[in-house]
């Protein structure tokens, strides 16, 4: 379903990913853990569309489409998302009105009908209910004064009323409160299906408590360097990740 070759790509200049590769099958959840500047973000970055990022080279496609070669919207409208997508304050324009415009396009583009006023209001206070967000969030402005953890609840309310092919989730930032940890795992297991799957970027083992990865992946200096089944992050958090770089020299 995804499927990344040797992706190569740079900001400002610097090569940053230096020929990644990753398959994710539908319905699989995929963890990305790494050093600090590995890339990890990038990757997300480049995979949406974000601008600065320039790829060299190497395709991402998403059921056999390629997504390098669309703009960000586009890309959404094929079932990708990326829970940093929309961090950014949109004061003005009320999240009802914000997550309303997203479906609309994405239904559009699919081919489907609009929903009404007042069904969407419905599947958005649903929404609210279970990222546990009171329902006032909706008339606010987009992430207006929002704290660290309603941000986060906010992107998985998202995530749940634009039901996306793929979601991207970066949570290496992000210093959640255990409450909101539990929110994103548990909006991400709610939404795990056999036709959906995810990418889950962590620094620690902590969220994958909640999220049971089928694979983890180390992202070292742009490329994966080692890919196993979930016991693969309890090895890293006791050991870190100095021995995969060190085993990579050796083997260079
Ligand atoms: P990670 O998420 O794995 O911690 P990032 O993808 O954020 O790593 O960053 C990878 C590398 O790219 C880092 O060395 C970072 O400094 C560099 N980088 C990211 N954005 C920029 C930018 N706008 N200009 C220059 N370097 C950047
Ligand atoms: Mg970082
Ligand atoms: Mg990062």
């Amino acid at each position: 379903m995804l499927s990344i070759k040797n992706l190569q790509a740079s900001v400002e200049e610097k090569q940053i990913l230096k020929g990644l590769d990753l398959d994710v099958k539908p319905g699989e959840v995929h963890a990305i853990m790494g050093p600090n500047g590995a890339g990890k973000s990038t990757m997300g970055y480049v995979m949406s569309g974000r601008e600065g990022y320039e790829v060299n080279e190497g395709s991402v496609t998403l059921d056999g489409v390629e997504l390098l070669e669309m703009e960000a919207e586009e890309r959404a409208r094929e079932g990708l998302f990326l829970a940093f997508q929309y961090p950014v304050e949109i004061p003005g324009v009320s999240n009802l009105e914000f997550l309303k415009a997203a479906v609309d396009a994405q239904r559009e583009a699919r081919g489907e009908e609009a929903v009404s006023s007042k069904d969407f209001l419905k599947m958005a206070r649903e929404a609210c209910k279970q990222v546990h967000l009171p329902a006032e969030f909706l008339k606010r402005g987009v992430n207006e004064g929002f704290s660290g953890g309603e941000k986060k609840r906010n992107e998985i309310m998202q995530m749940l009323l634009l039901k996306p092919k793929l979601c991207i989730l970066d949570e290496s930032d992000s210093g959640l409160d255990i409450d909101a940890l539990q929110v994103v795992a548990e909006g991400v297991n709610s939404q795990r299906s056999p036709d959906r799957s995810f990418i889950v970027v962590t620094h620690y083992q902590r969220l994958l408590d909640y999220i049971k990865p089928d694979f983890v992946h180390v992202l070292s200096d742009g490329k994966i360097v080692k890919s196993g089944d979930a016991s693969l992050a309890l090895e890293l958090e006791e050991q870190g990740y100095t021995w995969l770089t060190e085993q990579r020299e050796q083997s260079a």
